[in-house]
């Protein structure tokens, strides 16, 4: 079957950010992980697997009435900064932005195009509103939300918040831990630094290829406030992110770190918790069984008109 063969539609709906009961955000997850379904098999490349297991992570975080930012001017300077360090991952980042209405839902067909703003990896450079910095090369995102908190607090004195999501591999990266003593160090209770955790990697589990445990006690040696959950779990996330706000309210004078234990793929049963799908897309037949299990109420087989 060839994509051509697939009725993908992109549902229209935009949603607010606002304080939400827990289950409120079982179907904004589901509509982002429709969408990186959709955009991956219209690209033929990408990654699944990351993006999939982060989007309850991303709902809870842009449509929770946690993060303060204006759609329809996404560079407002009362916003607080959002860097997806592991810029691989932008699928989701593209798709949650999409729903909250910094750009057109079907400006999401265009992941990976030439000309697109929407590059395989996040570019500041191409101008898509929302997103704050360049990110892929891993461990280079963290320290620049490192830089924002550090400007924020001590040179403008702002209330502004930073929040910064790093992968669990990215974490073998040295600059990682030059960034967490920074943090600590200047004291960054603006700084909700959140791992995604999901012990899987490019090529194994990361437990396997290079050990990042334990890392509670090695964020809460670097002087961090640590909080744990389950990254799927809507009401853990709620209860971390609130913690997170409070920290800042409170100036407890330490950045903050979300340990969100996560399944790779999530969502979708033949990706879950499993390392390959890190960075390929899904085939067409591969995407059908997905948004089908995802309960995309448009996909569809359109059958080849006989000539
Ligand atoms: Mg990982």
């Amino acid at each position: 079957m060839k994509v051509e063969n697939l009725r993908i539609v992109f549902s229209p709906t935009v949603y607010e950010n606002r304080r939400r009961r827990p289950e409120e955000f079982a179907e904004i997850a589901r509509e982002i992980r429709r969408d990186i379904i959709k955009m991956l098999v219209l690209a033929g490349s990408g990654h699944s697997g990351g993006p999939l297991g982060c989007a309850d992570i991303h709902a809870v975080l842009f449509f929770g009435g946690y993060m303060r930012y204006r759609p329809k001017e996404p560079w407002w300077v009362g916003r607080d900064r959002y860097v997806l360090s592991a810029g691989h991952l932008c699928p989701v980042l593209y798709a949650t932005l999409a729903r909250a209405g910094f750009f057109p839902i079907e400006e999401l067909r265009t992941l990976r195009k030439f000309g697109s703003r929407l590059q395989g990896h996040p570019g500041r450079d191409m101008g898509l509103p929302g997103i704050e910095t360049s990110t892929a090369s891993l461990g280079q995102g963290i320290s620049i939300a490192v830089g924002m908190a550090l400007s924020d607090k001590w040179l403008d004195r702002n209330d502004r918040r930073v929040f910064a999501l790093t992968g669990d591999g990215e974490l073998q990266e040295g600059s990682v831990w030059e960034a967490a003593m920074a943090a600590a160090h200047y004291r960054l209770d603006n700084l909700c630094w959140i791992v995604d955790n999901n012990d899987c990697q490019i090529d194994g589990r990361v437990h396997d290829v290079m050990s990042i445990y334990p890392l509670d006690k090695k964020f809460d040696a670097f002087g961090f406030a640590v909080l744990e959950c389950d990254g799927h779990n809507y009401a853990e996330l709620m209860a971390c992110f609130d913690q997170f706000l409070e920290n800042h309210r409170r100036s407890i004078g330490k950045p903050t770190v979300i340990i969100a234990h996560t399944k790779m793929g999530r969502g979708v049963s033949f990706m879950e918790d499993d390392y390959r799908w890190h960075g390929k897309p899904p085939t067409p037949e591969q995407a059908l069984k997905a948004l089908q299990e995802l309960e995309d109420p448009y996909i569809a087989v359109i059958e080849p008109i006989e000539a």
